[in-house]
């Protein structure tokens, strides 16, 4: 007998390796990984990286797209994922464990100088602050940001967090909206950018923000490319404005070999490896999410289009 639960894996990655997942954690699943393959019969559910547009519109049938990603903004693209088709974006225990782990990892390494020793050959002592007089914001205090922040503020940074809605984080000062904003990053010494990319916080990381900040501060984004105004950091940078910046994320990815941000002494680039999607963990929380769908349960981090998140 043939299955309803039908699913098509719409990513470049490595959809043969999810298709595996998929058939140990949901034996009775019908799976696809092409869409050339499909027949005519109804396909309720997509597993979504970044397919090519139009290709999940194409699929008959479709009910939930489950993403890959924590990021959503190019399933909300007009005309990728038809209205009335719901979108569920990974969270992932996994994930939230990778990121704190890469902000910690930059933000402990700028507070206690580590790249200026690295680079220095003169046994030069530099001021060594305590992390209890340093302010750090984290932008975005959502599944990620929320986790880093508490870190962040158990070291015993004063931390600072923005959200929409000014969600309470414990350990932290909470603000929301643009006036919050702007009170969240006067006389930051560091900025952590983890937002969702959306209309309203594109281009937040920009000349305006930088010069609120503490002098030489430091800037690390783990959000999303469109979040930085790339100029404006290296002006930043260039001025002493901004001491240094870590960046995970880029406009283009892969970042181009020519681009600036690649050699400019202040920047730490990583290629997007901050937080990766973990097929083991994830194919898991995707057939959870798929039962509870087949079960007609609340399935929770459904995307809000009019939120953009
Ligand atoms: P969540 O949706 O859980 O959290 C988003 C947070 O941003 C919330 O606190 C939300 O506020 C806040 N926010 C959204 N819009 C605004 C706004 N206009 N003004 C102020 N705050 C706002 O997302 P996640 O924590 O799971 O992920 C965040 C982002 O991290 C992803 O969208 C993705 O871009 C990026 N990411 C990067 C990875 C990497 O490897 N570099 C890996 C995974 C994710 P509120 O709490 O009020 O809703």
């Amino acid at each position: 007998m043939t299955s309803d639960i039908r699913i098509l894996i719409a990513s470049k990655g490595n959809p043969a390796a999810l298709a595996e997942g998929f058939k140990k954690e949901l034996p009775e699943a019908q799976i696809f990984t092409d869409l050339a393959a499909l027949d005519r019969g109804p396909v309720p559910y997509v597993v979504a990286g970044k397919p090519d547009p139009g290709v999940i519109a194409s699929v008959p049938g479709a009910r939930l797209v489950l993403s890959l990603n924590a990021g959503i903004e190019h399933l909300l693209e007009p005309g990728a994922v038809p209205e009335g088709v719901e979108i569920v974006r990974l969270v992932d225990p996994a994930m939230t464990e990778g990121m704190s782990d890469w902000c910690l990892a930059v933000v402990l390494s700028w507070h206690r100088n580590l790249p200026t020793y690295r680079a220095d050959t003169k046994w030069t002592r530099r001021t060594e602050i305590l992390s209890q007089d340093r302010i750090v914001t984290v932008l975005g205090a959502g599944t990620l940001g929320s986790r880093v922040a508490r870190l962040l503020a158990s070291i015993g940074f004063q931390t600072r967090v923005w959200t929409r809605s000014g969600r309470a984080v414990s350990g932290t000062e909470s603000f929301a909206g643009p006036e919050g904003l702007r009170q969240a990053t006067t006389g930051a010494d560091a900025v952590v950018n983890l937002l969702p990319l959306t209309k309203e916080t594109e281009n937040v990381l920009n000349a305006e923000l930088f010069a609120r900040m503490a002098r030489g501060g430091f800037v690390a984004s783990a959000g999303r490319g469109q979040h930085l105004v790339d100029a404006d950091l290296v002006a930043g940078l260039d001025s002493g404005q901004i001491g240094s910046a870590a960046l995970d994320v880029f406009r283009t990815e892969p970042l181009p070999q020519d681009d600036p941000l690649w050699t400019h002494p202040g920047i730490l680039v990583t290629p997007h490896v901050a937080a990766p999607t973990q097929a083991g963990s994830a194919v898991r929380i995707m057939v959870e999410n798929i039962r509870r769908h087949r079960r007609g349960d609340p399935i929770p981090e459904l995307v809000n289009r009019v939120r953009g998140y």
